[in-house]
C-alpha cells in the first residue's frame, strides 16, 4: 500500500533508533535484512489495534498506528518485532496453537526488554513468573492453565483485546522464507560477533545457544546420507530414454545415471521417561536439517517407549513441523521392528534416536535394510547394538 510521506519519516526514524540501542551490533544489521510492509490489519489478517508484527522475514507496519504512537513506544515494539524473528518463533512453533504460542513468545520477549531497561507504556505481556523460562515451557503451561480453566466460547470482539501489540507473529508456511530467515540471522549474529557485539550479559548474547542449536546442526548428516545412499542406490543404471550421441538414428540402451533421491526413511524417536525436551528439539532440528536438505520423498517420524505412541510422516512437499512428545513410559525397540517390518513402503534406511538404555533390538525381517542409532549422552555400549550403525551425539 501507499503510504504519506510522514510514516516513512518515522520508520526511517525508528530505524536509526535501533542502530543506536543496547544489542545495535545485532539488531542493525538483522533489521537491514528484512523486508517492511506497510498494511492495513486485514490485509494480514489482524485483529484492528494491530500496531507492528512480523513473520520469519518481513516486518509488517499499521501506518496509523505508529504515527499515532509515541517514538518510545514505537521504537520499542519495532525491537519487540526483531527479537521474535531472532528467537525463530515462527520456526520454532511447530503445529503449537499459533495465539497460545504468539502469547508465550510475548513473555519471553518483554520480559528480557523489561530486564534489559526497555519499557513501554502499553499493555505488555511480561508476567515475573516466567521469568528464565524457554517459550516451550511457559507455552506448556498455558495449554494446561486453558484446560483448567476454559475461556467463554463466544467473545464479542470488542471485548477480545485491548490496544495492545499483542497477535503480532504472522505465521506463513514457506519453506524459502525459514530458509531467509536463518540466514538473515545467521549473518547478523555473524556481524555481531565481529563488531564483539554479543557480550554474556546481553539479550543478544543469550541466544547463542539458541542459534548454535537451530544454525548448525551438529552431526555430519549429509555425508551419513550420502553414504547411506552410496549403499542403497544403483550407481547407474540401463535406460532406453536417452540415446547414445553417436547413433542418434538407432535407439541403444545407454547408461543414465540414477535419480539420486531417497524414497523414504523412518525416523524413530524413543521417547521414554529419560528424554528431555531440550534433546527432542535437538532431533528435531536434525529432521528438519534431512526434510529440507536431503528431501527424502517420503519420511515417517514415529515415537516409541514401550509401545508405538505415534506417527507423522511428511512428503517431499511438506513442511517440516517439529514433532511433540509422546510417550514417557520404559524403552522397548521391539515396537520399532514391528512397524517396519509391517509396513508396504520398504525404508531406504530406519534412524533410531535413543539413549540405549534398553534390551537390543531382534533384527528386522528385511535385513538389508540399514539401521542408524543415534544415541544421545551415552557412552557406547557394544551390547546395545547388535547391528546397524553407531552416530554417538551431544545433545
Ligand atoms: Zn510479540
Amino acid at each position: 500500500m501507499q503510504c504519506n510521506p510522514e510514516v516513512k519519516k518515522r520508520y526511517k526514524q525508528l530505524q536509526l533508533g535501533v542502530f543506536s540501542r543496547k544489542n545495535s551490533a545485532f539488531l542493525a544489521p538483522l533489521l537491514c535484512s528484512l523486508k517492511v510492509k506497510f498494511v492495513e490489519p486485514e490485509e494480514i489478517h489482524a485483529p484492528s489495534w494491530f500496531i507492528m508484527g512480523c513473520d520469519s522475514d518481513t516486518l509488517y507496519i499499521n501506518p496509523d498506528r505508529i504515527l499515532s504512537l509515541s517514538f518510545k513506544d514505537s521504537a520499542y515494539i519495532l525491537e519487540h518485532e526483531l527479537w521474535h524473528i531472532a528467537r525463530f518463533h515462527n520456526i520454532r512453533r511447530g503445529n503449537r496453537d499459533p495465539k497460545l504460542w504468539n502469547i508465550a513468545c510475548d513473555h519471553v520477549i518483554n520480559l528480557a526488554m523489561n530486564s534489559d531497561g526497555n519499557y513501554c507504556s502499553l499493555p505488555c505481556l511480561a508476567d515475573p513468573q516466567y521469568i528464565d523460562m524457554s517459550e516451550e515451557d511457559i507455552y506448556r503451561l498455558l495449554v494446561q492453565e486453558q484446560q483448567s480453566n476454559p475461556p467463554p466460547k463466544e467473545v464479542p470482539p470488542s471485548e477480545q483485546e485491548g490496544e495492545d501489540f499483542s497477535q503480532d507473529l504472522v505465521f506463513d508456511k514457506d519453506n524459502k522464507q525459514t530458509t531467509n530467515a536463518i540466514a538473515n540471522v545467521a549473518r547478523a549474529k555473524q556481524q555481531a560477533q565481529l563488531a564483539n557485539g554479543l557480550s554474556a550479559g546481553s539479550i543478544a548474547g543469550s541466544l547463542v545457544k539458541l542459534w548454535e542449536k537451530i544454525l548448525s546442526p551438529k552431526l555430519p548428516w549429509e555425508s551419513i546420507l550420502r553414504n547411506l545412499m552410496k549403499d542403497i542406490v544403483p550407481k547407474a543404471q540401463l535406460s532406453w530414454k536417452r540415446r547414445n550421441r553417436r547413433f542418434m538414428n538407432i535407439h541403444l540402451p545407454s547408461m543414465c545415471p540414477a535419480k539420486k533421491r531417497l524414497s523414504h526413511l523412518v525416523y524413530a524417536i524413543d521417547t521414554s521417561g529419560s528424554v528431555k525436551q531440550e534433546q527432542l528439539d535437538r532431533i528435531n532440528t536434525e529432521i528438519k536439517y534431512i526434510h529440507d536438505h536431503i528431501k527424502p520423498k517420503l519420511l515417517t517420524v514415529i515415537q516409541f517407549d514401550h509401545f508405538l505412541e505415534h506417527i507423522d510422516v511428511f512428503t517431499d512437499k511438506d513442511i517440516y513441523e517439529n514433532v511433540e512428545l509422546h510417550g514417557g513410559g520404559g524403552t522397548n525397540y521391539e515396537c520399532i521392528k514391528d512397524f517396519v517390518d509391517s509396513i508396504d513402503k520398504r525404508p531406504d534406511g530406519l534412524v533410531v534416536f535413543t539413549d540405549l538404555y534398553a534390551k537390543p533390538m531382534s533384527p528386522l525381517k528385511d535385513e538389508t535394510i540399514p539401521v542408524f542409532w543415534v544415541a544421545v549422552n551415552t557412552a557406547l555400549d557394544e551390547s546395545a547394538i547388535p547391528f546397524g550403525t553407531y552416530i554417538p551425539v551431544e545433545v
